[in-house]
């Protein structure tokens, strides 16, 4: 059995979640050790458990150590099952996160699946439900699957209460493919969404954005919800181009003014906008996964994180394919796989 050690490099959940799709892809048992062991609260939390528990439902996998606390798992899968599904976080846990879990292996599972999730869908420090659906999906589905994300019902931390629905209809295998240049500018929009909180918050997160990018009005949107249990605010600047779509992200909290929210999102995407590499920093975490798996491929980055080497750490030891990171000439990374 493989032994993967959740204390190496970030010591986060990413080494767990990617363990575990890995291990579901090329049905090799592991062992996790020390998960999240780098974390202020160690062990399995809501969100991990259930991307665990998500997994093994879709391969019928032996599970231990599969509980709140748990600093140890062992998992052992059998064959991929596509089908319907449902899984709940339970908290306002990312659905995202337990999405990108368990998509790979039913991407090439030869029937389709639906997957219903519900939980949290725009959750500080995991991908918002815009960005899986607008920056992610479009090259998972450039791989040969057709994956269309919907999302019923936006969940925010700390209530919760999201629904996403997801529809796979599998490719026999995964195509890599090249990312190296952006293309030409497409579109560009931001959008402040205030749920059960005022809208002045929205209105001057947008005022803030269109001056300091100096912005038309139409470029900004305000989106008022009543809908979602609890209170919530997001702010979410996208930049379109040929090849690619980024969004940038900053959520609001109690001590936070909308200015600073609105400013957080504006630094993120004045960043991207200083380098001329395709994938930003959380693109570059997530198509590490199934370009790996895919065996093939190619792209330009903005830069590898902490998260992406440990990401890269966890992929080498369940696959034999090269994956090479080289500075390029433009001050970002290109990683280059098979
Ligand atoms: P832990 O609680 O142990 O930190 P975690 O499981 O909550 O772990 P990480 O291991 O930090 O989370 O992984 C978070 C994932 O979410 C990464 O793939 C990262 O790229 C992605 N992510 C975080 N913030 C954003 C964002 N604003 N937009 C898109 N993706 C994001």
């Amino acid at each position: 059995m493989l032994t993967i050690d959740g204390s190496f490099g970030e010591g986060g959940g990413q080494i767990l979640r990617s363990a575990i799709t890995l291990a579901v892809v090329t049905g090799r048992p592991c062992q996790i050790d020390k998960i999240r062991a780098r974390r202020p609260k160690s062990g399995l939390m809501r969100q991990h458990l259930t991307a665990v528990q998500a997994a093994a439902r879709i391969c019928d996998a032996q599970l231990n150590g599969a509980a709140i606390g748990s600093a140890r798992l062992t998992f052992e899968p059998q064959a991929v099952r596509a089908g319907e599904y449902e899984f709940s976080v339970g908290t306002a846990g990312s659905t995202t996160l337990v999405l990108q879990t368990v998509l790979l292996p039913l991407l090439t599972a030869g029937e389709p699946s639906r997957i219903v999730l519900q939980g949290g869908t725009h959750n500080p420090f995991a991908p918002p439900f815009d960005f899986l659906e607008k920056t992610w999906l479009p090259f998972i589905n450039r791989m040969g699957p057709t994956v269309r994300a919907r999302l019923e019902r936006p969940g925010f931390y700390p209530a919760g209460g999201g629904r996403l629905v997801v529809e796979i209809e599998p490719a026999d295998r995964l195509h890599g493919f090249e990312l190296l240049e952006r293309g030409a500018p497409t579109q560009r929009n931001a959008r402040a969404v205030v749920a059960n909180l005022p809208r002045h918050i929205a209105e001057r997160e947008t005022a803030l954005i269109r001056q300091r990018l100096d912005w038309p009005a139409e470029s900004v949107q305000i989106e008022e919800l009543s809908d979602p249990p609890g209170p919530g605010n997001v702010v979410m600047i996208s930049l379109g181009y040929e090849h690619v779509t980024e969004v940038f992200t900053a959520f609001g909290e109690r001590t936070r003014s909308a200015e600073a929210v609105a400013d957080d999102a504006v630094r993120q995407c004045r960043a991207y906008l200083t380098h001329s590499a395709p994938a930003g920093e959380h693109l570059t975490d997530q198509l590490l996964l199934p370009l790996a798996v895919a065996g093939a491929g190619a792209f330009r980055s903005t830069g590898l994180s902490p998260h992406a080497e440990t990401n890269l750490h966890v992929i080498r030891q369940f696959l034999d394919v090269p994956i090479t990171t080289a500075p390029d000439a433009t001050g970002g990374v290109r990683v280059q796989i098979g």
